[in-house]
């Protein structure tokens, strides 16, 4: 049994933990990582080569000032690392013009000024000739949306981290987490570790990690014990080899595309940068845990998507080339959650990312690493309370 202390302990590399470890570790704090797995890896919610990042944000116009703080984040990893880890290609919105997507778009775009056009069906069509809209179907332009690499990206903030200073544990799952005193005890295999403070950044598992095991007496002294609405759903990635026009998918002619296909149901697709044309269902998953997860991809989860494409992207539909499972984790409201345990504000809570939160890590990493120095964040975080599910004021002893 060892015991050490340190400044901060972050439960979860993925994409949040391993920025977190890394702006902690620039700001000179003793931290401790510690992961069950070896990130980068694909057991979470952060593999499958890509992820969009875009500016015009129709979730909420309060999420744009944070992606441009991430833009530039993202653009000083690239700087500190020597590595490319956006690839700009623009971004297309396309649904109905009273859709959620249309709306929400432009709603953020014209709150914040942002550079974007809008383009009727034709206008699309004339100008992206493998997009096939419905004739009743807008887009929203925007110039500056593009692709992260996930798994490159999760890799750098932790190597940046280790540069800097911080200790990184791999293959070490944290059974418990509990409060001592002001600061907290950690249980990983037959080791425990003391912090100040601690990040839960455990994604898909948050949710276990945080109710505690089935059966286990509810201690009230246990920072586990929470129950957090949330729920965590299988993700379908799906790779096509172009039919005909492979040209025109080449990521200098295809930008990244949200589709709104029906009202409130939503497909996203990338240009091919080698692997096939990524595509693939945002929700409509099955609740799953993530234990026991269905890896493998059915026929009719193929002919789903096979009958989008051919719907709206006919030339994108030829051989699959391969498949991949993911999860999202949703609040009821998929918005995110960062802020402090309602009953122990020593930890921090920074997971549950419902499906979009990639392109934010690396400012999410920068908050979590303030909020947990104490220091007062730069940007307004109350759409990410965690009182809006619990009730009580983070904190409240
Ligand atoms: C298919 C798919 C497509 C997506 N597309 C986009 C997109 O285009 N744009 C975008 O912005 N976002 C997107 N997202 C969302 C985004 O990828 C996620 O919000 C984000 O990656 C979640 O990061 P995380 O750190 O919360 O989880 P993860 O990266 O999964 O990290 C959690 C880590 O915690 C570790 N862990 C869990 N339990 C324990 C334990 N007990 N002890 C120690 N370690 C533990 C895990 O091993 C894992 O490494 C997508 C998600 C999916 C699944």
């Amino acid at each position: 049994m060892k015991q050490q202390r340190h400044d901060v302990i972050v439960i979860g590399l993925g994409a949040m933990g391993s920025a977190a470890a890394y702006h902690l570790a620039a700001k000179g704090a003793h931290v401790l990582g510690l992961d069950r797995f070896q990130p980068p890896h694909q057991f979470g919610s952060s593999h499958g080569l890509t992820r969009i990042i875009r500016e015009a944000y129709f979730e909420h116009p309060s999420y744009v000032p944070l992606v441009q703080r991430a833009y530039e984040l993202w653009a000083s990893l690239e700087k500190l690392s020597g590595r490319k880890l956006l690839r700009r290609t623009g971004g297309l919105m396309i649904g109905p013009p009273d859709g959620v997507i249309i709306n929400g778009a432009r709603r953020s775009a014209e709150e914040h000024k942002l550079l974007h056009q809008v383009l009727s069906s034709t206008d699309l069509r004339a100008r992206f000739p493998v997009f096939s809209p419905e004739a009743n179907m807008v887009a929203v332009w925007e110039p500056r949306a593009g692709i992260l690499f996930p798994e490159l990206s999760v890799q750098t903030h932790l190597e940046l981290a280790v540069e800097r200073g911080g200790s990184l544990k791999f293959n070490q799952p944290v059974l418990r987490g509990d409060p001592d005193g002001e600061g907290v005890r950690v249980f990983a295999g037959t080791d425990t570790y003391s912090a100040n403070r601690l990040l839960l950044s455990v994604g898909a598992w948050l949710g276990a990690l945080l109710s505690g095991p089935t059966g286990s007496s509810k201690s009230n002294s246990n920072c586990r014990f929470l129950d957090l609405p949330l729920s965590v759903e299988r993700q379908v990635l799906l790779w096509f080899e172009p039919r005909s026009q492979a040209n025109q998918f080449q990521p200098e002619n295809c930008p990244i595309h949200i589709w709104e296909y029906a009202p409130h149901r939503f497909f996203y697709g990338f240009p091919d940068l080698g692997d096939g044309i990524k595509v693939a269902v945002h929700h409509e998953g099955q609740l799953t845990d993530p234990e026991k997860i269905r890896r493998e991809v059915q026929e009719d989860e193929i002919q789903t998507m096979r009958r989008l494409l051919r719907r709206f992207l006919p030339a994108a539909e030829g051989v699959l080339k391969s498949t991949m499972v993911c999860m999202y984790t949703n609040t009821p409201d998929e918005h995110f959650i960062l802020d402090y345990h309602p009953t122990d504000p020593q930890v921090l809570v920074a997971s549950p990312c419902s499906g979009h939160g990639f392109k934010f890590s690396s400012v999410i990493g920068e908050l979590a690493a303030a909020l947990l120095c104490e220091e007062k964040p730069s940007f307004d975080l109350s759409l990410f309370r965690i009182d809006r599910f619990t009730g009580s004021p983070a904190g409240a002893k």
